[in-house]
């Protein structure tokens, strides 16, 4: 409780100092290639704070249109089409895998296999098993974030993991995605379990409330990385107008206040900052 009340000063802080944090000096995605790294195709893996990181690729997706990105207003349609004038802005759809010291740990699952998802195949190729991933934190529930919880017969595909989703994200997605939700509430039972915000998670998971995509959106700190799921979309715009949202953030007013403030305080507090849809590896600064 009180790590989550040192965090929550330091990001109003660092919103409060907004104008003097600068996160654009970080060329986007370009920390690293996807191609001529020595991991498998579609993995990219990095040592940070102690921890060997491993982004996945669930899917081989370069491009989305820059229209997703036009909004309610010709202003920002007009914004878009300036800093992506082919129509195009770059985009990848990862998840991410730690290793902690108790097991792997899984940020999101990206797709199903039986959607094409590429998750299992890509651990494999890393020499991790299903088995060995011992917890999975969920940002929202997407289902290109949740679907790859279940395997191809609809169960667990993970045996071995607990499951953690912030409350408010379930009452959500129970609403909104009914099927998929029961499929996994049935196939996790118990081992899905759904948090409050301000509770510090197994394996010194800090969540920090990320609302605006969803309503339940989170991001993750631990240590000195930060998973923020979809906080963009469009890193390669986002970063350069942080007011510019995607169609698929469902409440654009706090969207934006959210990518303000996270922003600020991965700035603020140097922490490397992995996004799901953030291109080749993930790695936005
Ligand atoms: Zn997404």
């Amino acid at each position: 409780m009180k790590k989550i009340i040192a965090v929550g000063i330091i990001a109003l802080s660092s919103t409060y100092c907004m104008a003097q944090v600068n996160w654009h000096t970080n060329p986007v995605g370009a920390v690293f290639a996807r191609e001529g790294r020595e991991t498998p195709s579609g993995t990219f893996r990095f040592a940070n704070g102690g921890y060997d990181v491993y982004t996945i690729a669930t899917a081989d997706k370069d491009f989305q249109p820059a229209s997703l990105f036009y909004g309610e207003n010709e202003a920002d349609k007009a914004k878009v089409d300036a800093m992506a004038p082919d129509g195009k802005v770059p985009t990848a759809l990862n998840c991410f895998v730690v290793k902690a010291p108790e097991g792997y740990i899984m940020f999101d699952t990206g797709l199903p296999s039986a959607k094409g998802g590429k998750t299992i195949e890509r651990l494999a190729a890393l020499n991790i098993s299903p088995e060995a991933i011992t917890a999975v934190y969920l940002t929202h529930g997407h289902f290109d974030h949740i679907g790859g919880l279940l395997d191809n017969e609809g169960n667990a595909a993970f045996i071995n993991a607990t499951i953690y989703i912030p409350e408010t994200e379930l009452a959500f997605i129970r609403k909104t995605m009914q099927e998929a939700t029961n499929q996994i509430e049935s196939a996790y039972k118990n081992k899905l379990v759904a948090f409050q915000s301000g509770e510090i998670l197994p394996n010194n998971i800090i969540p920090i409330e990320a609302k605006g995509h969803t309503p339940g959106h989170t991001a993750y700190q631990l240590g000195s990385l930060l998973f923020v799921g979809d906080l963009m979309h469009g890193t390669a715009i986002q970063m350069l107008d942080p007011t510019i949202c995607a169609n698929y953030d469902s409440n654009r007013v706090q969207a934006i206040a959210t990518r303000n403030r996270i922003l600020s305080y991965a700035v603020a507090n140097s922490l490397t900052v992995l996004c799901a849809h953030a291109p080749l590896n993930g790695i936005i600064f």
